[in-house]
């Protein structure tokens, strides 16, 4: 990605309680699930962000957590709340694109990505990063999902043009289970999970909205655009957490 952009993201989102939808609840209910079937020792955190899941996957766990982000101003904000926490020891921080994970194959017992696989495509990360896991090792993430068969076509064609892996839930789960992990869950993020991230993001908006830079405004633009088709359609889609499991 651009420099200029990538610089524009992180200084938009770095002060943001967190960079996608999601809520303290959810995550803490989806490791619940995991934590119920299996020791969990090593947990990768990919596309980390500030951390808002990372800090409850080392406390809840226990585990050592490596996360992983490729902006670094991020990571910088979630060290200072991993020092605070006294975490240091605990959590890993990784400067790194999550398509060149500098990891070794079978390394984890549960990979979490919250709101970040869209980046590589739901397909390439089931793909790719279940290498990174132990035998009998979880992978759990969050990514969004159509609820409905049936849907607007201006609403399909703008999250077709946005991330054109967008599907069912009912699809994502077969796509799971043909990639060879089996299933252990699927639920839908609350609303508060949205409320969480849209609100922050809709004053920071208000902040800078009116800017002479246009490569800001270009990307503002587009925030309120995606704002706007929420407010608008959100009873066809929502964020869903995907638990999997790889095979032992
Ligand atoms: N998990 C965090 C949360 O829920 O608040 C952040 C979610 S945010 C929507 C997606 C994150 O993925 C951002 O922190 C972004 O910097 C990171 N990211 C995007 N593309 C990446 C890449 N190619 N390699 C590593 N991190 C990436």
């Amino acid at each position: 990605m651009d420099q200029q952009l990538l610089k524009i993201i992180a200084d938009f989102y770095q002060d943001l309680p967190r960079q996608g939808p999601g809520s303290t609840r959810a995550t803490k209910w989806a490791l619940s699930r995991i934590m119920e079937m299996g020791a969990i020792k090593n947990v990768l955190d990919i596309g980390c962000g500030t951390g808002a899941q990372t800090l409850i996957l080392a406390q809840e766990t226990g585990a050592k957590v490596d996360a992983l982000d490729r902006v670094q101003d991020f990571l910088d904000v979630l060290k200072a709340k991993r020092d605070k926490l006294g975490l240091k020891d605990q959590v890993q921080l990784h400067h790194a694109q999550m398509d060149k994970l500098p990891f070794e194959p079978e390394s984890f017992d549960l990979i979490w990505s919250e709101g970040a696989i869209y980046n590589m495509g739901f397909t390439y990360g089931l793909k790719n990063w279940g290498k990174l896991l132990k035998p009998g090792g979880f992978l759990v993430v969050s990514e969004i999902s159509w609820t409905t068969e049936s849907r607007p076509q201006l609403l399909t064609d703008y999250w077709n043009n946005n991330y054109p892996e967008m599907d069912l839930v009912s699809a994502k789960v077969r796509l799971i289970e043909m990639m060879g992990y089996s299933t252990i869950g699927a639920f839908a993020l609350p609303e508060v999970g949205w409320r969480n991230y849209y609100e922050p993001v809709s004053q920071r908006l208000k902040d800078l909205d009116g800017t002479d830079n246009p490569v800001l405004q270009s990307f503002l633009d587009q925030i309120k655009t995606e704002l706007n088709i929420f407010k608008e359609y959100k009873q066809y889609y929502n964020y869903f957490f995907y638990i999997m499991r790889r095979p032992d």
